[in-house]
């Protein structure tokens, strides 16, 4: 049977096309696994991987593991996406990819990257130690990922809700937060929130690629 992601459930009611957002709202809210913005993100980890051998696949992998533990044996939930090749117009995304040349006949040729498009076509309910905890906590994530995209739509937004703004350097992670009372003024300033984050820098080693995102005042 064919997956249908808007109405199939994962977990408790939350369908697959739920869980994908979540998905990638946690990689935005959860540059290299700071614990923030929320102490519920702790210990929660998304792992991508992809198989390119035997035509194009992705899967994606939430899980959560047991409090300052490593390793498989120690997750307590987790819940999974996968995707396939298509060539259909209905796709999820298009992503640039090369083909595995590990197999031994095609050893030693390169293949250039294709365009490749995938489509959401698989889940997998919650597994780990404690699965019957998936339903709970991804229903307090998808609360709390939605406060979090609503507080950091704009900065008349921001600069009214609870978080400020964490801005963390791709090149040497330095991080620096910009209070909202400092977002307020920019927007009294009539800056939008775009323009304030294309005109920021490193303040440590200047680079241009950062990434904003809200975290709570701290004390
Ligand atoms: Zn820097």
């Amino acid at each position: 049977m064919k997956a249908d992601p808007a109405n199939d459930s994962v977990d408790g009611d939350l369908t697959m096309r739920e869980l994908d957002k979540i998905f990638t709202q946690h990689d935005r809210y959860n540059m290299f696994y700071l614990p923030y913005p929320h102490p519920l993100m702790n210990d929660l980890y998304l792992s991508h991987s992809g198989d390119n051998e035997r035509g194009y696949t992705k899967t994606k992998q939430l899980l959560r593991r047991r409090s300052g533990t490593q390793g498989w044996n120690q997750v307590l939930w987790s819940v999974g996406l996968s995707w396939e090749n298509t060539q259909d117009e209905d796709y999820d995304f298009v992503s640039m990819e090369v083909p595995d040349t590990s197999t031994a006949y095609k050893r030693g040729r390169r293949f250039p990257a294709k365009e490749i498009r995938f489509k959401l076509v698989g889940s997998w309910a919650s597994d780990g130690q404690e699965p019957e905890r998936a339903a709970g906590e991804l229903a307090v994530l998808r609360a709390l990922y939605r406060v979090l995209d609503e507080s950091s739509a704009s900065l008349e937004s921001w600069s009214s809700s609870p978080y400020d703004m964490l801005v963390h350097c791709f090149r040497c992670r330095h991080e620096n937060v910009i209070e909202r009372s400092m977002l307020r003024r920019f927007m009294q300033q009539g800056l939008l929130l775009d323009a304030v984050m294309n005109r920021l820098t490193c303040q440590k080693c200047g680079q241009r690629k950062t990434r904003s995102i809200p975290v709570p005042t701290r004390a």
